[in-house]
């Protein structure tokens, strides 16, 4: 595989992570991936994303953002430090946001402002987001339509990344409308989920992407591991093989989705 991958979903700062982010910046690099977007999911993890992107320019790329688990707390007074953090050259997206409806860790309206802010703080920094959508596809759908035409206002290129997206072909049609790209993670390799696979066979080419979420969501041959980006090889392999393609063909495919909405964005940011 002589195209490198990109990983455009991992957890870099989780606590799971203990070892020095060099090792697994090493091994990702070793396995073939070239680029890594890390995520940040509370002020603490956004900031440390920060840091891990400026560390290791081109190859690590940060999002900032307020998961929806973070929906009750006293976010709004974390803005002001979200808009700095955001507006940081090496931030290329905002994210991770979005609706939880699955585990229901705070209120659908608390879930709904916190969304909202955000989408206006993309739209207020020109930038993309990562979004996060559990038994929400339907709820949330209204609202990216709405931002992708803003954004598409505002210049920027792709509006965002449904990340790990868990619903059918269908549900993700109209998020390929509106110009998302859809991120497909490790359960596209357990044995009884056709439907994901399904889904990475359907999608249009350019709305194809890849990611591993890690630590989480370890791919089938890594399962009960800690997941990290090294292991995104199996999930691109299991995508390869849903759609026919060779792996090189989807390591290609898939990295210049990922760099058009990212790289874009950095690009115009650094005025290179
Ligand atoms: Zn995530």
């Amino acid at each position: 595989m002589s195209s490198p991958l990109f990983d455009t979903h991992a957890h870099l700062t989780d606590p799971k992570f203990t070892e020095d982010p060099a090792a697994i910046v090493d091994r990702a690099v070793a396995a073939g991936v070239g680029e890594v977007l890390a995520l940040g999911c509370d002020l603490p993890s956004s900031e440390a994303a920060v840091e891990l992107a400026r560390a290791f320019p081109g190859r690590v790329y940060a999002a900032v953002g307020l998961h929806p688990h973070e929906a009750d707390t006293a976010w709004p007074g974390l803005l002001p430090r979200l808009r700095e953090l955001g507006a940081d050259p090496a931030v290329v997206a905002i994210g991770e946001i979005g609706l939880d409806a699955y585990r229901g860790w705070s209120s659908e309206a608390n879930q709904r402002r916190l969304l909202n802010a955000q989408l206006e703080l993309a739209l207020e920094l020109g930038k993309p987001v990562c979004v996060h959508s559990r038994a929400a596809e339907s709820d949330i759908v209204g609202a990216m339509t709405e931002f992708a035409r803003a954004a598409a206002e505002r210049g920027i290129p792709v509006p965002g990344v449904m990340h790990c997206f868990g619903g059918t072909l269908e549900q993700a049609l109209p998020f390929v409308e509106a110009g998302f790209l859809v991120s497909i993670a490790g359960p596209v390799t357990y044995p009884k989920n056709d439907e994901t696979r399904r889904l990475a066979a359907g999608l249009p080419a350019r709305s194809l992407v890849i990611e591993t979420d890690s630590p989480y969501l370890p791919p089938q041959g890594m399962r009960g591991q800690r997941n990290e980006p090294a292991f995104i090889v199996e999930t691109a392999r299991a995508v390869s093989a849903a759609r026919g393609m060779s792996l090189e063909e989807v390591a290609q495919l898939t990295t210049e989705n990922a760099r058009r909405i990212f790289c874009a964005v950095r690009a115009e940011a650094t005025g290179r």
